[in-house]
């Protein structure tokens, strides 16, 4: 029997109010961690109050002092990165390389958000008339919340949170029921650097806490990652309450191969960089790749082979374990799923060349090994779902207007990637594909800290995306004065 887990509000360790809770498993053993309870809007009505009162002060506190709350959280998420690692690990299953590549990006937020001072500079202009001048300052505006998914339980709160509390804004996190312990060591780490009472909440819960903190009056903003239904539902809620919002949603991810990229040296690289970026973290990544789309027949057998030596030579298993490059997925649910796609494909007419399915009765969580299919066609389910797990799919097209035009069909458009080393094929694919985050032999192209993050289409709801310089505008508003100083003749 484990302990319910506690909110964080107002400053302290509070029990919440839900009375139905979820269990938190190791998916890599099934050993029960926790369970998660699913709180109510009292606990919501708790946080924002909380938050709202702490913004009257947080917000008059200059940006230069509310960043050193930030170096000092920088320092000390550097001290406990592996213990971090290890929690993401066992309650979400990525191999512990994974999760330490995931606390990094988390402390990139934080180093980015210290840069505050200067990204949330206004603007300004003398003598817009004679004698007149303008300026236009970026103010804090509130109560900001985010309603997390499971696939990082570290990097994505981090992509939000910090920006919005180092502008003066206060916060409220909901982290995914299915990973919260990452995000209670995360908060016990907030608490240590001591950030004033109320300035950064969270609370537990599922859809009831996420469409509590949407229709709340005093929550300004949501932030909002995970799937593109619910994407679309939080959108929608949330917009109809006047709110600003920003949804991530889900992807299907697509990889061209050129035939200049399968010659020499540059066909391990390319099958590596491509089959890393499916079966990384089980596939379990908004920017994971999906469909490959080889060019012409020689680039398409060579691929084949190239992948399917490739998953032969992984080994999959707890992520605690060195020796192992793919943990498990986060649940029975999602196995089946994803088992229950590649018998479709194949029942569909898909060539499996690995059988990831094959192979793992006698591991004890929930393993896929690397699957690959080829063959696959534009109509098959398979090719225009999300899979969220470890599948190779491959395809043949004639030419790169082909794959352009497969990739611009699908409703999806997080990202993109395109092997080749011609720089005019490769500027043509850039300028021409819907995805908005792009790389260029690049299998995972997630923009930096500095830069802003997002999709577009059915991958994301909302105007302003995160991160990056994005963040100033998503979690402050514009204030312009213009001001007439009548002239003193004693001075002029
Ligand atoms: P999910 O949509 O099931 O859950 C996300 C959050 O929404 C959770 O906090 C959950 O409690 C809440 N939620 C679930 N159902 C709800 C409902 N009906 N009403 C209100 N709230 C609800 O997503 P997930 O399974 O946790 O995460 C995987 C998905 O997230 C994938 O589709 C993946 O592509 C996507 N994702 C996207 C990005 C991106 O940057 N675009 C990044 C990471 C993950």
């Amino acid at each position: 029997m484990t302990s319910l887990l506690k909110n964080f509000i107002d400053g302290e360790w509070v029990e919440s109010h839900g009375q139905d809770s979820v269990d938190v498993e190791n998916p890599a053993n099934m050993q029960l961690l926790a369970s998660t309870p699913l709180g109510t809007s009292e606990d919501v009505n708790a946080a924002v109050k909380a938050a709202a009162k702490a913004f009257d002060s947080w917000k008059r506190v200059p940006a230069q002092d509310r960043v050193q709350y930030f170096f000092a959280l920088k320092s000390h998420l550097e001290k406990h990165s592996e213990d971090l690692s290890r929690l993401i690990t066992s309650e979400h299953g990525k191999t512990l390389a994974e999760s330490k590549g995931e606390v990094r990006r988390a402390i990139q937020m934080v180093e980015t958000a210290c840069g505050i001072p200067t990204l949330m500079m206004g603007e300004n202009f003398e003598d817009i008339g004679s004698g007149i001048d303008c300026a236009t300052v970026n103010r804090p505006m509130g109560v900001f919340a985010c309603i997390a998914p499971f696939n990082f339980p570290a990097m994505i709160p981090f992509w939000l949170w910090p920006f919005a509390v180092a502008c003066g804004n206060t916060y409220v996190l909901k982290a995914s029921e299915r990973v919260p312990l990452t995000s209670i060591h995360m908060f016990e780490l907030i608490e240590e650097i001591g950030f004033p009472k109320g300035v950064v909440n969270l609370v537990h819960g599922g859809k009831e806490v996420a469409n509590a903190l949407c229709t709340h009056p005093q929550v300004r903003g949501v932030s909002f990652v995970g799937s593109t239904p619910v994407a679309k539902h939080i959108y929608q809620t949330a917009c109809h309450e006047g709110k600003r919002v920003q949804a991530l949603g889900g992807a299907k991810n697509v990889m061209v191969v050129l035939p200049d990229a399968m010659h020499g040296d540059l066909e391990k690289k390319s099958v590596a960089t491509a089959v890393e970026s499916i079966t990384g973290c089980a596939g379990e990544r908004c920017l994971a790749g999906s469909l490959v789309l080889c060019v012409g027949d020689e680039a398409y057998e060579k691929f084949k082979d190239g992948a399917v030596k490739l998953v032969e030579t992984m080994v999959t298993g707890d992520g605690l374990d060195e020796k192992t490059n793919m943990g498990p997925l986060i649940s029975q649910k999602a196995k089946d799923r994803v088992a229950g796609l590649i018998e479709r494909a194949v029942s569909e007419g898909a060539e499996i060349l690995a059988d990831g399915r094959e192979g793992v009765d006698d591991l004890p969580g929930y393993f896929l090994r690397p699957s690959v299919l080829a063959g696959i066609g534009k109509t098959m389910e398979i090719a225009r779902e999300e899979v969220f797990g470890p599948v190779i799919l491959v395809s043949k097209v004639r030419s790169l207007e082909e794959a352009i035009e497969w990739i611009n069909s699908i409703p999806y458009a997080n990202t993109c990637t395109l092997f080749t080393n011609s720089g005019g094929k490769a500027r043509a694919f850039t300028s021409q594909v819907d995805p908005s985050m792009i790389g260029i032999n690049i299998g995972v192209p997630a923009p930096m800290a500095f830069f802003s993050f997002g999709g577009s289409k059915e991958s994301f709801f909302g105007d302003i995306k995160a991160h990056g310089k994005s963040s100033v505008k998503f979690f402050t508003d514009t204030y312009t004065s213009i001001y007439r100083w009548h002239s003193d003749s004693s001075i002029w």
